[in-house]
């Protein structure tokens, strides 16, 4: 079994959602699917058979956060996931991997399952870093204990429609696998796409992918499903 997992970021109203959920319903795949949302459409019915998550997360139980939501909070939404450590949460919100890591650990805490994002930028890349930025990054983030899902993101391959060679994707997840205290799933996310999808899911060690842009409309999201069952 494969993740496909959508990432809306801040994307969408209640009738996009409503419509994706009625279009998933119609997929038989034996592939877990898991959309997340942003906040304001987590509520609200859904027996379409996929799952829900969040994008982000405090690590705060609850108290004086002003804006911020707690992981009981979403679990009573009936949230399954939740996104930590996506690139644009630390670029625009200074996340520290010390932060996404007590943000993963709250999130398992509550029984929600995190996604924790790494990735190099190009820089790093170009300087031959990936590697070690990767590693450092993951030590850092992961919690000590409990079930998650690692996402490696090269940064600069999130909605620039470039991706990395299939190497260059091997390499990274293989040290994420040779990283990891315990086998957890590793899925890839930047640039996916229906052309792209049945490549990148047979690379060995990636066990599926984290979607954006292509995951906002259901003649993008279908096909790339319909490719990877
Ligand atoms: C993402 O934001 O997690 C992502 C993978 O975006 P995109 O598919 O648009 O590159």
């Amino acid at each position: 079994m494969k993740f496909i997992i959508g990432n809306w970021k801040m994307n969408g109203d209640m009738a996009s959602k409503e419509s994706m959920l009625k279009s998933l319903k119609t997929v038989k795949s034996g592939n877990k699917i898991v959309l997340c949302l942003p906040f304001t459409l987590l509520c609200g019915k859904n027996n379409s058979g996929i799952s829900i998550g969040a994008q982000d997360v405090s690590f705060h139980e609850n108290g004086a956060y002003t804006g911020d939501i707690s992981a009981t909070m979403l679990k009573e939404m009936v949230v399954e996931y939740v996104i930590v450590g996506h690139s644009e949460r630390r670029t625009n919100h200074d996340e520290t991997n010390e932060i996404v890591r007590q943000k993963a650990t709250t999130a398992i805490k509550n029984g929600i399952i995190p996604i924790i994002c790494v990735g190099e930028t190009m820089e790093e890349k170009n300087a031959g870093h990936t590697t070690s930025v990767i590693k450092k990054m993951l030590l850092e983030s992961i919690p000590d204990n409990g079930e998650f899902i690692v996402a490696y993101e090269p940064r600069w391959a999130i909605g620039s429609g470039l991706t990395p060679t299939t190497n260059e994707i091997v390499s990274a997840v293989k040290t994420i696998f040779e990283t990891l205290p315990n086998t957890m799933p590793i899925i890839y996310g930047g640039s996916v796409n229906k052309d792209n999808a049945r490549d990148i899911i047979s690379i060995p060690y990636v066990d599926g992918l984290l979607i954006g842009g292509a995951s906002l409309k259901s003649d993008t999201f279908l096909p790339i499903i319909k490719a990877i069952d």
